[in-house]
């Protein structure tokens, strides 16, 4: 949207109460995402009434997944743009529709981006490079197959053309996404005949970009414990530039869990796939996520996962209760667990992390790593990331610099470590 409106026109401000046109984008994908969401929603409209606002829009999976419901229940929202409408924002503002106008396009998923697309990123630094758009799979707790649509991914021509003008717009790492990251190029390679199918796969994809320059970081996130094969850690472990880092939701470890959410692995294939990712590369840096309380689970199936996270040890693990709605297919299993015992878990879970966490994080006392800089917080205090740390989802260096660069790389001595968090210094 940033990308439309700015050659438009359009100038951005932080700070609501100046905005003459407030656009609110949001998430739905769990019911504390509705809930921050409407919050803001509801917060930012009052600068209707006190402020310059003129126009009130809202964006995204929100009025995606509850459409008119949403629009009735909103009257201050002038206009809601679906999560295949992105590209008629400019359009909504230059001729504004009457008030309560809801402009939804039919279920069709989000147009698929090119290096056409106009972008204007709102990251310094690192730049998120999104290869593939919607998912084929049929998770029952998940709503984003209905919101995003089938996969569709972007050619590796295609995405090579935007690497590399981010590269030299100066960005220092990429990172590569998308709903199902790990299953980019399977849409592509079975809508052609055998003959002329080409082979557009996530290692090749790696491949490719990593070659563009050996002074930026590529990090893929949204992996899949099916789709990480050998061919894939060991094109991560040909490349010094590619971030040893692999982000892999497992969801659950229980066999019947797994069998419930539709996630088709069970808990020897993530035990070997773990074993193998660490025999190849013994210093990859490991990140899942865990979903606790899901309909069925019990005790056993609890502590089996428990058991795992003690065994594998991930480096990085986010935790989510179960969220429940009428739209997905996971309502209608029996045994769901209630809420106040999937906090329990959760907050076990999370306790167990974040002592292996911590252990981890004292691991690397005294070693020296290249950082990103990323930010100036005091005359000499920065923040900035290793490769071993994504960014937004993981923790940062706290770094003591005079002289440190944001937007560079420095190497930096580790010198005392947090729970999630590390601090060190430039050499
Ligand atoms: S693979 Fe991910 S995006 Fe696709 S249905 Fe499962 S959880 Fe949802």
């Amino acid at each position: 949207m940033l990308g439309e409106l700015t050659p438009a026109g359009f100038t951005v401000t932080p700070d609501p109460a100046l905005a003459d046109i407030i656009i609110v984008n949001t998430c739905s994908f769990i019911a504390s995402a509705v809930d921050e969401s409407v919050d803001e929603i509801l917060e930012l409209a009052e600068f209707k009434k006190t402020g310059r606002c003129e126009r009130f829009i809202v964006t995204g999976c929100l009025p995606e997944r509850f459409r008119e419901a949403l629009a009735e229940s909103l009257p201050e929202v002038d206009a809601f743009l679906g999560t295949g409408a992105y590209h008629e924002i400019t359009e909504v503002l230059t001729h504004p529709p009457e008030q309560g106008f809801c402009l939804l396009p039919p279920l069709a998923g989000l147009p698929i981006q090119t290096h056409n697309t106009p972008r204007t990123p709102s990251t310094s630094s690192m730049a998120y490079l999104k290869v593939t758009e919607g998912c084929n799979r049929h998770c029952t707790y998940c709503i984003i197959p209905k919101l995003r649509g089938k996969l569709r991914s972007r050619t590796i021509t295609d995405i090579e053309i935007e690497a590399r003008h981010l590269i030299s717009s100066g960005f220092k790492e990429l990172v590569i996404i998308g709903q199902d990251t790990g299953c980019y190029g399977q849409d592509l390679a079975s809508n052609l005949p055998a003959n002329v199918r080409i082979h557009e796969s996530l290692p090749r994809l790696l491949e490719k970009i990593a070659e563009i320059s050996s002074d930026t970081w590529i990090r893929f996130l949204y992996g899949s414990p099916d789709t990480t094969d050998e061919k894939l850690i060991r094109t991560v472990a040909a490349h010094e530039n590619i971030c040893s880092y692999f982000d892999i939701p497992i969801q659950h470890v229980s066999d019947r869990i797994l069998n419930r959410m539709g996630r088709h692995y069970d808990k020897n294939d993530l035990l070997r796939l773990f074993d193998n990712i660490r025999k190849i590369i013994p210093d990859a840096a490991l990140r899942t996520t865990i979903m606790v309380g899901f309909p069925g689970e019990t005790d056993n199936d609890f502590t089996q996962m428990l058991d795992f996270i003690k065994t594998v040890r991930f480096d990085h693990l986010g935790a989510f209760t179960y969220s429940d709605a009428e739209d997905l297919s996971s309502h209608g299993l029996s045994g769901h667990v209630p809420e106040k015992i999937a906090q329990k878990r959760h907050h076990v879970l999370m306790s167990a992390q974040a002592d292996i966490s911590a252990e981890k994080n004292l691991n690397h006392i005294g070693h020296i790593y290249p950082v990103l800089v990323e930010e100036q917080m005091e005359a000499e205090l920065f923040t900035g990331r290793t490769s071993f740390q994504a960014p937004e989802v993981d923790g940062i260096i706290y770094i003591d610099s005079a002289d440190a660069a944001v937007g560079e790389f420095a190497d930096v001595k580790i010198c005392d470590a947090l729970e999630y968090d590390l601090r060190g210094e430039t050499l």
